[in-house]
């Protein structure tokens, strides 16, 4: 905790000398444009990533970037960032190099992960393919998008928020946009 507490010392006084005011307005509230569901790997951090000063990302992070209609946690955020943050759009993140769904891909039994697990084998292939692990993890953030745009708490309260899927590489630090979807009034319309 030393190092944290050091570090966030640094961050506090970094931030101070740019600008001495910064702390009273980041306490006014937040308005964030995004809201973001990506993976819980320590590599691929969506702020650090995108350098998007505190405040501008709402993030949920679950290993592999799952989206489930009976995950609690994330139909929570989802309905706090659409309901009353009004986010602008929704990003999916996935990233190359995805433990998660290599687990998934090689069939890992550890019972503690058995349900995640499915949940992400759910989005890929049934059958065993040829396809790399980064193809994997892209069917996987795509196989995300669809069920975004399927989830109910969207449906009703995303009308006009753009649901982007990407792929963040970590052998290069890009990130790529995969696909974008709209719900429009009523229904779901793809936009590309
Ligand atoms: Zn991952």
């Amino acid at each position: 905790m030393e190092k944290l507490r050091e570090k966030n010392l640094e961050f506090i006084k970094e931030i101070k000398k740019e600008d001495p005011s910064y702390f009273d307005r980041l306490k006014e509230g937040q308005s964030p444009e995004y809201f973001v569901i990506a993976c819980s790997d320590s590599r691929v951090c969506p702020s650090v990533i995108t350098q998007m000063p505190l405040g501008n990302l709402f993030i949920q992070r679950n290993i592999a970037n799952q989206v489930n209609e009976n995950d609690e946690s994330l139909t929570a955020s989802l309905y706090y960032a659409l309901k009353h943050l009004k986010v602008e759009k929704i990003i999916i993140k996935g990233h190359t190099g995805c433990g998660g769904v290599k687990a998934a891909a090689d069939g890992n039994d550890e019972p503690e992960l058995k349900d995640w697990i499915e949940s992400i084998q759910s989005s890929l292939p049934a059958e065993k393919t040829d396809h790399s692990l980064d193809d994997l993890a892209k069917m996987n953030v795509l196989a995300q998008v669809e069920k975004l745009k399927q989830h109910p708490t969207y449906i009703k309260h995303g009308k006009g928020v753009p649901v982007i899927g990407c792929m963040f590489h970590v052998e290069t630090g890009e990130l790529e946009e995969l696909e974008t979807v709209i719900a429009s009034a009523g229904d779901v319309e793809e936009t590309i």
